[in-house]
Order: structure tokens, then C-alpha cells, then sequence
């Protein structure tokens, strides 16, 4: 029983070691540690395809960085959310929906509907878009 734990820390610690946040799923996508749909990536960020669309485009930009959220202590950061945002303008014209229209969604804490803990930017267009957003 003992080794079992020891065995599950060691197992952790090596995860962490090489992937930064191991239980966080989207630094597995970011480190290639998980599959996802990958549309961009440079040294700050990754561009990938929504696991369950509700849109007919619907991509996530993240930060390689873990940051649980908007929420969270984002003060310093204010050249990587800028740059995430431009990598979300240019997903938008590279998927052709710059001109019919496109939207930038951060849920930031559960009434706001955030289900992953690292901060994402929803793009998602194709179809008309309900305002106010329910
Ligand atoms: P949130 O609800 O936190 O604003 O958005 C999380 C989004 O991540 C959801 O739209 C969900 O479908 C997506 N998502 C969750 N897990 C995965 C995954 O493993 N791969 C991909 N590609 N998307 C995911
Ligand atoms: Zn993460």
C-alpha cells in the first residue's frame, strides 16, 4: 500500500517535472502531452480546436504559461494577453470568419461558466451570435 503511494508521488513529480502542470489538461496540449487539433503555435501560445464546438468554428488560444484565469493574478501579464488576443484575430481571418463576424469569450470562474483552469480565450463564428450571451 505504501509503494503504491510513493510510487503514484515519484509518478507526479516526474509529470510535473516534464509537463509543468501535470493535471492540468491543457498544459498537456501545449507541451504535446495530449492530442488536440493544433491550428497554430509559437513560444507564447497554442491555437487549437474546441473538443465540443458550439460553432461552427469554435477554437481555444491559451498561453503555453499556466495561468488558472482572467481571475487570477494576471497583473505583468498585460504583453501575453495582448498577444493572445492577436493570435485570436488572426485564427478568426485564417478560418474565413473575420468579416461575417467573430467572438472572443473568457468564462473567468464558475457562474461565468469556466470549466478548465488555465486561462483560455474562446474564438467562435459561423453562424449568427444571441446577444446578451446566456
Ligand atoms: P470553459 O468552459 O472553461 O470556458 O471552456 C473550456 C473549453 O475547453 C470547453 O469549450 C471544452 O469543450 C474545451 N475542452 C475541454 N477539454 C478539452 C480537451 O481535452 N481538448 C480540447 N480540444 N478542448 C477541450
Ligand atoms: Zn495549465
Amino acid at each position: 500500500m505504501w509503494l503504491d503511494g510513493i510510487m503514484r508521488q515519484a509518478c507526479r513529480a516526474w509529470m510535473k517535472g516534464r509537463f509543468g502542470m501535470s493535471g492540468c489538461v491543457f498544459c498537456r496540449i501545449a507541451a504535446r502531452a495530449a492530442p488536440a487539433r493544433l491550428l497554430y503555435e509559437d513560444e507564447q501560445c497554442v491555437a487549437f480546436e474546441d473538443i465540443h464546438p458550439r460553432a461552427p468554428v469554435h477554437l481555444l488560444v491559451i498561453p503555453r504559461k499556466h495561468i488558472p484565469g482572467l481571475g487570477a493574478d494576471v497583473g505583468g501579464e498585460e504583453m501575453l494577453l495582448g498577444h493572445l488576443l492577436a493570435v485570436a484575430a488572426r485564427m478568426a481571418r485564417e478560418k474565413g470568419i473575420e468579416q461575417s463576424g467573430f467572438r472572443c469569450v473568457i468564462n473567468t470562474n464558475p457562474a461565468a461558466g469556466q470549466t478548465v483552469y488555465h486561462l483560455h480565450l474562446h474564438v467562435m463564428g459561423g453562424r449568427v451570435m444571441r446577444w446578451p450571451p446566456g
